[in-house]
């Protein structure tokens, strides 16, 4: 994306912004299913939860993606933008029986991640086939806030529990079609990876009949020059063999999922935030924009690391800001970082702003959520209109003191 159709869109749809290039959605999606195009089934499965916009959803749903989901709200967006229902996989945590049910009830594939629930599920829809989420204990890279496949995570049926499933299996008469496993964010080395699905083709096995193996998601994507990201077409060449390798044993074409959130969405992204002030302090010099953690969070919240630009003065003589918000709590974009210089209304773009980022705003400091726009066959939309005051006081019920 150029600068000066960024600022066009700054002009045209103000600040702050959400931009989404879907061109970039479109080629992440073709990267993932041609690093996997020798292995005869394969579905990818959007993570809605990376960005929820109905309009993104349908962007998938034409390109033949399923929908990975982890609520009962994100299923009803996904079927209203037109997924069928066994396109969508529900993987909750933590989530009770009755939304499961409730789930279940609309044709969508379970995904259970616990034994309790899967007892009391079996025994009321032995009918209903279950996918069965398993732990490998795995530490696939990250830090503990986005890896959930070590030994204390809540997430998934430890592999230690298999012959505890196979038991409730044989005592409800369920049946087990798909196993998964999602180590979490930022996939660092392929080769622990790939221990972790042999620890899931171990598990795979010893179920009679399934038909699909997810093995999640956790790619990462570069979010600064020259950073690393995985290596997918690699990952590809070297996982394709084992999978068919896996089919071949077991006599059976199964198919092959994977349901990533970032690496789909993430560098599709652009925010757009305009400089309130330049404020100079004996130690820095901080830019202060129309922003704060309650439109971006991760910097803040997992420390994640967004290139800024400012696009209103490309050509400029870089000097060193820190980037923050207006929220009253310290809400840092980027600290000592090196632009180009900066001026009070110039608008700043942040960079890998598709994933995480409008999912997680919220109206902290009773500030508006802000507009999403799409860029679609060289068009853009108006997704999400900014937000007013009525949406901040919907659902609040004034009482008369
Ligand atoms: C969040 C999530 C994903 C997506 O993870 P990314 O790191 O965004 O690719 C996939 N599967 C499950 C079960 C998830 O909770």
């Amino acid at each position: 994306m150029n600068s000066s159709e960024l600022l066009r869109l700054a002009d045209t749809y103000g600040c702050p912004l959400y931009f989404y290039d879907t061109d970039i959605i479109i080629r992440q999606y073709q990267e993932i299913t041609k690093a996997f195009s020798k292995v005869k089934n394969v579905k990818i499965n959007y993570a809605a939860k990376a960005l929820s916009n109905i309009n993104i959803l349908k962007v998938f749903n034409s390109l033949q993606s399923g929908l990975d989901t982890v609520s009962i709200q994100e299923v009803k967006i996904g079927l209203r933008a037109g997924f069928s229902p066994k396109d969508i996989i529900y993987t909750p945590n933590g989530v009770s029986l009755d939304e499961i049910e409730e789930v279940a009830a609309m044709g969508v594939q379970i995904n259970i991640d616990n034994l309790s629930i899967l007892e009391l599920f079996g025994q009321k829809h032995p009918e209903i086939p279950i996918c069965i989420r398993i732990n490998p204990h795995v530490m696939a890279g990250g830090n503990s806030k986005i890896s959930v496949g070590h030994i204390d995570s809540k997430f998934g049926i430890s592999i230690h529990q298999v012959p505890h499933i196979k038991r409730v299996v044989e005592n409800t008469g369920m049946h087990i079609n798909g196993v998964h496993m999602h180590t979490g964010s930022d996939i660092l080395d392929i080769d622990t990876f790939l221990r972790a699905t042999e620890i899931l083709f171990d598990v795979a096995k010893q179920f009679d009949n399934i038909d699909f193996i997810d093995f999640g998601s956790g790619f990462k994507v570069p979010y600064k020059q020259d950073d690393i990201a995985t290596d997918i077409q690699e990952l590809g060449k070297k996982l394709t063999k084992r999978f068919n390798k896996f089919c071949e044993n077991y006599g059976k074409d199964v198919t092959l999922m994977f349901e990533p959130g970032k690496f789909l969405v993430s560098q599709s992204g652009f925010f757009l935030a305009k400089v309130n002030v330049i404020k100079q302090t004996t130690s820095t010099v901080f830019a202060g924009i129309d922003s704060g953690l309650n439109h971006f969070i991760r910097p803040m919240f997992y420390n994640s690391y967004h290139h800024i630009e400012n696009i209103s003065n490309p050509k400029g003589r870089e000097r060193f800001y820190s980037i923050v918000g207006y929220i009253c709590e310290t809400d840092t974009f980027g600290s000592n970082r090196r632009i180009s210089e900066i001026r009070e209304e110039d608008i700043l773009c942040f960079h890998n702003a598709g994933a995480y980022c409008y999912s997680m705003s919220s109206n902290y400091n009773s500030r508006y959520r802000p507009a999403e726009v799409m860029l679609y066959n060289g068009k853009d939309y108006l997704i999400r209109k900014r937000e007013t005051l009525e949406d901040i006081l919907r659902n609040q019920e004034e009482v008369s003191l």
